[in-house]
C-alpha cells in the first residue's frame, strides 16, 4: 500500500480531491467484488462510474447495523483462504458481526494506527504499556501492537484491568505512554493512594483514551477527564475514537481540539435522523465509507454514533475534519420524563460524585411504555442523604432524577464486567 502521510496537510479543496480519487477506486472494487454491494446497485439501478465526488454519495442507499447482521458473508469480497484475522464487534448493539481482514487489511491496519500514534506525537523513543484487551476476536488490541511496531516503538502487552501488575510493570519496564480506557485511570491513581505508589513521579506522560468521552463539546475536559487531570498532573491524555467497521481511528493531536480524520482511509459524512448532511457545528450520524480495505469495506455504513464535526485548519497544522466525542449513539437514546438523554451526560454527572465507587445504569420501559431510568450506585457510604445528594445534582444539572438502588461496590462490578463480554459495561437496555 501506498502511503501519504503528508495529505492531512494539504489545502482542504486537496485532500477532498485525492479522497475523491480514491472514492473511485473503492466503488469500482465494490462493484467487481462485493455480493451485497452489486446487489444493491443493480437494484437501485446505481451506475458507479457516475459516482465521482463525496456529493455524489447522497445518491447511494446507506447501510445500517442491520444489514450487517442479516447480511454478514454477502459482505465479503474475497475468498476464505485470503482472510488471516477474523474479528467480531463489541456488539454494544444486538448481535456481533464477523469481520475478515486480509493481510492488506492488516497492513492498512498498522499504518492506520502509526497515523494515529504519530498525531499523538508518539515515535521509536516511546514505549507503551497496553492496558486494553489484544484478544478475545478484539481488532483494536492487535491494530495498536501492529502501529507501535510500524513505528518501532517497543509495546509491552499487560492487557486490561489488575492495577497492581499494571504499576508493577511501569516500575519495571518505564513506559511513556499508556493505552487505556479512561475510567481504569481512575482505578490506578486509587490503587497508587492506597498503596503510597509515587504515581505522580512515574515515566507515564501520556495516555491515549478509547471506548469513553473525555472531553465536552467545547473541548474541555468533562468530569471523567478533569477527574483524572486534577489528580495526576503532568499527564497529557489523548482521546481516541474507532471502531471495527471503520477499520480506521481519529486521533487528537496535542491541541485536543477532536478527533483528526485520516484522508487515505476513510471519507465520513455526518448525517442528520432524514439522512441529510448537517454542517459543521451541528449533532448528526458519522457515516462512513472505508478506502482501501479489501476483506469486508463498506459504503455509507451509519455507525449509530453521534459527534459534532469540524472543519477549520487546526493549530497543529492539519486540515482534516475533526469530530468531537461521541455524545451518544443512536440505539441508546433515552426519553426520559420529556427530556432526551443519551447515557453518555448521565455518567458524566455520577462521575462528579465522589462517594459514588461505581454504577451502572440501566433502562426500561414502565407500564405506560415510557422509558425509565434506574442506576445500580457502588458505594461503601450508602445513606439517605447520599441518594437525595445524588437526586439535586441530577435535578440542577438534567433537571429530571432517575432512580437510585444502591449495591455492594463488588455487585456492580460484577456487572460491569460480564465473563462473556470484553469491554465493561455501564450501560444496561432492558427496553423490548
Ligand atoms: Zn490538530
Amino acid at each position: 500500500m501506498q502511503h501519504h502521510t503528508k495529505i492531512q496537510y494539504e489545502s482542504p479543496e486537496t485532500i477532498k480531491k485525492f479522497q475523491e480519487e480514491k472514492l473511485k477506486e473503492a466503488l469500482a472494487y465494490l462493484n467487481a467484488y462485493s455480493p451485497y454491494y452489486k446487489a444493491l446497485f443493480k437494484k437501485e439501478k446505481i451506475d458507479v462510474s457516475q459516482i465521482k465526488t463525496v456529493e455524489d454519495l447522497q445518491n447511494i442507499p446507506t447501510t445500517d447495523k442491520t444489514d450487517l447482521q442479516n447480511r454478514n458473508m454477502d459482505f465479503a469480497c474475497v475468498p476464505r483462504e485470503k482472510i488471516i484475522d477474523i474479528v467480531t464487534t463489541s456488539g454494544t448493539l444486538g448481535e456481533p458481526v464477523i469481520f475478515g481482514l486480509t493481510e492488506n487489511d492488516l497492513q492498512r491496519l498498522a499504518y492506520n494506527e502509526r497515523l494515529s500514534f504519530e498525531t499523538v506525537g508518539l515515535t521509536q523513543n516511546d514505549i507503551m504499556q497496553l492496558m486494553t484487551t489484544i484478544d478475545r476476536c478484539f481488532m483494536a488490541g492487535l491494530a495498536y501492537f501492529l502501529g507501535a511496531r510500524e513505528i518501532g516503538m517497543s509495546i509491552c502487552r499487560v492487557g486490561n484491568g489488575i492495577p497492581e501488575l499494571q504499576w508493577d510493570t511501569i516500575n519495571r519496564i518505564q513506559p511513556t505512554v499508556a493505552m487505556m480506557v479512561p475510567s481504569f485511570a481512575c482505578k490506578l491513581i486509587d490503587y497508587a493512594k492506597q498503596e503510597n505508589i509515587n504515581y505522580k513521579h512515574a515515566s507515564l506522560r501520556k495516555l491515549i483514551c478509547i471506548g469513553e468521552p473525555l472531553r465536552n463539546l467545547d473541548f474541555s475536559l468533562n468530569t471523567l477527564g478533569e477527574k483524572i487531570a486534577s489528580q495526576w498532573d503532568g499527564i497529557r491524555m489523548f482521546s481516541t475514537y474507532a471502531s471495527t467497521e471503520m477499520q480506521s481511528s481519529f486521533t487528537e493531536c496535542e491541541e485536543g481540539k477532536g478527533g483528526h480524520l485520516q484522508p487515505e482511509l476513510i471519507i465520513t459524512e455526518f448525517l442528520d435522523a432524514n439522512e441529510k448532511p448537517v454542517r459543521p457545528g451541528e449533532a448528526g450520524e458519522v457515516t462512513i465509507t472505508t478506502l482501501g480495505v479489501e476483506g469486508m469495506p463498506l459504503l455509507r455504513f451509519k455507525t449509530g454514533d453521534i459527534v459534532v464535526y469540524h472543519t477549520e485548519p487546526c493549530p497543529c497544522g492539519r486540515n482534516t475534519i475533526r469530530l468531537s466525542s461521541v455524545t451518544g449513539r443512536k440505539g441508546q437514546m433515552v426519553k426520559f420524563k420529556g427530556t432526551t438523554l443519551y447515557p453518555p451526560a448521565l455518567y458524566d454527572i455520577i462521575d462528579g460524585i465522589p462517594d459514588v465507587v461505581n454504577y451502572v445504569v440501566e433502562v426500561f420501559h414502565n407500564e405506560l411504555g415510557t422509558d425509565e431510568i434506574l442506576i445500580r450506585v457502588g458505594t461503601n457510604k450508602k445513606s439517605e442523604q447520599l441518594e437525595k445528594h445524588i437526586k439535586d445534582v441530577f435535578r440542577a444539572k438534567i433537571r429530571v432524577a432517575p432512580a437510585i438502588v444502591f449495591e455492594s461496590v463488588e455487585y456492580v462490578n460484577a456487572l460491569q464486567f460480564p465473563q462473556s463480554k470484553r469491554k465493561s459495561i455501564k450501560f444496561i437496555d432492558r427496553r423490548e
